[in-house]
């Protein structure tokens, strides 16, 4: 502010002054306002109806213009004068700019107070490794200010005691509807994007959801598999997970090759899907486990020329070689070193299952030869799949190093042989459980997930699914689930089960690293390729205000394999683009802050 004059006088007062001073254009853009000025800017204030007799002018200057405008100015462009106001009217203050040449209010805010503040807490910030008590001041759902002053709001949540970071960022949802959104709520999620599958059509995918509404941010990856089940099914996507259900009883896509005018086709829907502003390629490979090589090799130069992850299931998982899981990340390593692209490995745990010292210093090999690979983990023994996946097809048992019937599940009953070989005929695409590794029952098991799941620079990320409600998805404005819903309790609390077991109870990790790996480590998995990343996973001023305020001390899942529908404890509040979702521990149902996350400069529908 170069020029400027501070006027504190009631409203009367500020019109006369205007009246008597000379009407005169100024010569430079960073000259003060003119009498005829500040005569337009009352005009505009009265007019938009926001004051009355009550108003004192505070404050009534020129709204510096920005550098480029002057520079734009002083080679003949145009400038547009703007007034910046601080004012009062009865109690409250407000800001306001008043755009002079079109004569009219373009912003108007409560001047002194903000839109909401985390009062008090401890706020914690992996990037800028803050980890002090402070407010945080959100505005228009951005963070302001982070302040060790008492700030003051039209809504203030009181956090004295309570951790206050950044909302979680799980790169792994495939539960995209409103139940389950709602539940990952609970459990700290603010943004849950389904990247490992992805979806085909994107722009279906996307138009559908913004339809509908969600507390919590959303978004895709372009699949891979779905475009592969296409052509050789002539299956049209239909942007649901019901599809890859639905696929399950046909048998033409998981062990036949695509000829190159396949793999061109398959190219071409995928790069469709990138187009419409997907987030990544999802490379379902382990559920086509005969895909050939130089298809695979084609989808990587894809994400390599888009600058794009290819977020990937592995081939195969199996203790036993060949077709191993060594096998499978030796591929992924082969096509980051041969095309350049960053290849991102989807649950690390479970793919890896007990080879995971051998597989771990391969990938930090490969990473420390510069390779772009990332992986994440769900800290759980179990995994949840399709009943009719490839996985338990042949000699499965052994390959996964000594499984049998009873370690799957369907609905917290144990299968038999007999009954999961009926299972696989007759409803080859329910969603079943089954225990990789006992870390309940074994010590070693515990470490070889542990290993998994702390894997240095990893991401958290649940592979949470849908609610299923008797074998049929659980969809729509439904709250509370009812109580026979079903899923993989990594549905409901993968990243409060993290904070409880890994950071409060063993103390594998700091808060801060913990966090790390649910905040700042995602964001920045996405953040090369998809720039509204970078205003996620911190709290800092002008990050997203996406926010958690949870209690250390309670913090928990609460679902388990038998009763997974169970809300997670320990949020106090959750915060989506600075509108509490869940306020005092209980949902807001009608708040649907959450908003796509979705690449820019792609064409959009
Ligand atoms: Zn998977």
């Amino acid at each position: 502010m170069r020029s400027s004059s501070l006027v504190a006088a009631s409203l009367t007062a500020f019109a006369l002054s205007a009246l008597s001073l000379e009407a005169q254009a100024p010569q430079h853009p960073l000259d003060g306002l003119s009498g005829r000025e500040h005569w337009t800017v009352y005009n505009a204030l009265v007019a938009s109806g926001r004051t009355d007799t009550t108003t004192s002018f505070l404050y009534v200057g020129l709204h510096e213009p920005s550098k480029s405008e002057v520079l734009s100015w002083k080679h003949g462009g145009p400038l547009k004068r703007e007034a910046l106001v601080h004012l009062t009217t009865g109690k409250s203050g407000y800001e306001a700019i008043v755009d002079i040449t079109g004569n009219r209010v373009m912003s108007w805010t409560a001047g002194s107070e903000f839109d909401l503040v985390v009062a008090n807490g401890r706020v914690v910030d992996p990037e800028t490794k803050l980890d002090g008590i402070r407010s945080v001041g959100i505005r228009n759902g951005r963070i302001e200010t982070i302040s060790s002053t008492p700030l003051r709001g039209r809504i203030v949540l009181d956090a004295t005691g309570l951790v206050v970071a950044p909302g979680f960022i799980d790169l792994h949802a495939h539960g995209q509807d409103l139940p389950a959104a709602r539940m990952q709520a609970f459990d700290g999620v603010t943004t849950a994007l389904d990247l490992e599958s992805g979806t085909l059509p994107i722009a279906a995918a996307y138009a559908h959801i913004a339809k509908e509404g969600r507390p919590i941010n959303y978004g895709f990856s372009a699949s891979w598999l779905y475009a592969r089940i296409a052509e050789k099914e002539g299956m049209e996507p239909t942007g649901a997970i019901t599809f890859f259900q639905e696929a399950q009883r046909r048998k033409g896509w998981q062990f036949t090759l695509a000829s190159p005018e396949e793999t061109e086709r398959i190219i071409a829907r995928v790069e469709r899907g990138l187009d419409e502003g997907a987030l990544g390629i999802g490379v379902l490979a382990g559920y086509a486990p005969g895909y050939g090589r130089k298809e695979a090799f084609a989808v990587a130069q894809l994400a390599a020329r888009t600058g794009v992850p290819a977020f990937t299931h592995v081939r195969y998982q199996s203790m036993i070689e060949p077709q191993s899981s060594f096998e499978s990340m030796s591929e992924v390593v082969s096509l980051a070193a041969g095309t350049g692209a960053h290849m991102h490995i989807s649950h690390l745990n479970s793919m890896s299952l007990r080879d995971i010292p051998r597989i771990g210093e391969m990938l930090r090999g490969a990473q420390a030869r510069s390779l772009r690979i990332t992986t994440e983990a769900y800290p759980y023994g179990a995994g949840s799949t399709v009943v009719g996946a490839e996985l338990f097809r042949g000699n499965w048992r052994e390959r996964l190093g000594g499984a049998v019937a009873g370690d799957i599940e369907l609905g917290g009953v144990p299968f038999s042989d007999s009954t999961l070989a009926e299972a696989q005929a007759k409803s080859p695409g329910a969603w079943v459980i089954a225990h990789f590794l006992q870390p309940e029952r074994t010590v070693a098991d515990q470490d070889y997930l542990d290993q998994s799941v702390l894997f240095p620079g990893g991401a958290i990320a649940s592979d949470g699914l849908p609610w299923t409600l008797r074998g049929q998805p659980l969809t729509g404005d439904v709250w509370p689930l009812p109580d026979d819903a079903l899923a993989h309790p990594r549905s409901a609390g993968t990243f409060t089960r993290f904070l409880r077991d890994y950071v409060r109870e063993r103390r594998k990790e700091t808060l801060i690293d913990g966090l790390r790996r649910m905040t700042l480590i995602p964001a920045q998995i996405l953040e090369g390729s998809v720039p509204q990343m970078k205003q996620k996973g911190r709290v800092q001023a002008g990050a997203d205000a996406d926010l958690v305020v949870f209690d250390l001390a309670t913090v928990s899942e609460r679902g388990t394999y038998t009763h997974p529908n169970r809300t997670a404890a320990g949020m106090r509040h959750v915060i989506v683009g600075g509108t509490p979702i869940i306020r005092d521990g209980v949902l807001v149902r009608d708040a649907l802050p959450g908003q796509a996350i979705r690449r820019q400069g792609a064409t959009r529908d």
